[in-house]
């Protein structure tokens, strides 16, 4: 299922760069003897908005879960922002500060209101006075739509202005890149586009973006690389009209039946 994107999208700010912001050479990840990712190579620029598509189970969560080292892969080697990702928990700690992470199912705290929510890792992490991250916190909340529920609770919020708050969450620790492992599926289709329209902003913005994500329409109009993943490798990658129009592997052919 697709939203349409339907209003003019601004590129002026969607520049990709020279410099690298994510590098990943024969990457390779076991889920104890299961081989779910295999020889992965990605070459991420700054300024790149890329989609992440591919059947269920094909590898696309425990790749973008493994750049932010939620996940620890084996072989290989993931650098980003010039930083390498090994058991090193001082790098860790940088890569996570650069990277922001929405998921699924928004991973709000229950017990905090949405403005506790988003000052917790600015003050106890970055050690960002409270009064300071409060006001960055509003600055974001007006970004994505909902300054007015700062001082409720996730769950006296929909699911759709929930997940704004995810996003607003991340935006909090000025991430230089921003992963998204399908933010909108858990949504009911009228909360689909304000979540849409908060990502389109941010890529209007100039954000490095990686989106695993089945909205169509949001990878035609704002990706400018669409990655297809199957059984644990990347299939197939090309710029969105001809990944859609020419799909030169079966298997995207297959996908592209099922998903159009
Ligand atoms: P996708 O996001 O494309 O649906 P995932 O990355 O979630 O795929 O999963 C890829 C494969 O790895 C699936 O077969 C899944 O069952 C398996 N898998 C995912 N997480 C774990 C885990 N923690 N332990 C063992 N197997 C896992
Ligand atoms: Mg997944």
């Amino acid at each position: 299922m697709s939203e349409p994107i339907t209003r003019e999208i601004d590129r002026s700010q969607m520049q990709i760069s020279d410099e690298v912001a994510i590098e990943i050479h024969k990457m390779n990840k076991w889920y104890g003897t299961f081989h779910v990712l295999r020889d992965i190579d990605l070459t991420v620029h700054r300024g790149e908005r890329i989609v992440i598509a591919g059947p269920s189970g094909s590898g696309k969560s425990t790749l973008i879960r493994c750049i932010n080292r939620l996940e620890e892969h084996q072989a290989g080697r993931i650098v980003v922002d010039g930083v390498e990702l090994t058991s090193d928990i001082k790098n860790i700690d940088k890569v996570r500060s650069e990277v922001g992470m929405v998921f699924q199912h928004f991973n709000l705290f229950p017990h905090l209101t949405v403005l506790e929510n988003c000052t917790l890792a600015p003050i106890w992490v970055r050690k960002i006075p409270r009064k300071q991250a409060e006001a960055t916190a509003m600055r974001y909340l007006e970004k994505v739509k909902i300054p007015d529920q700062a001082l409720k609770y996730p769950g006296q919020l929909s699911g759709g202005q929930q997940q704004r708050v995810a996003i607003a969450r991340s935006l909090c620790m000025q991430p230089r890149i921003m992963l998204f492992d399908e933010p909108t599926s858990a949504l009911d289709p009228e909360m689909i586009k304000e979540v849409l329209d908060t990502m389109i902003e941010l890529a209007e913005e100039g954000m490095t973006m990686l989106c695993v994500t089945h909205e169509m329409g949001f990878a035609q109009a704002v990706a400018n690389r669409v990655i297809f993943m199957d059984q644990g490798q990347i299939v197939e990658q090309n710029n969105p009209h001809d990944f859609f129009h020419n799909p030169r592997s079966e298997r995207t052919k297959l996908f592209l039946s099922q998903i159009l």
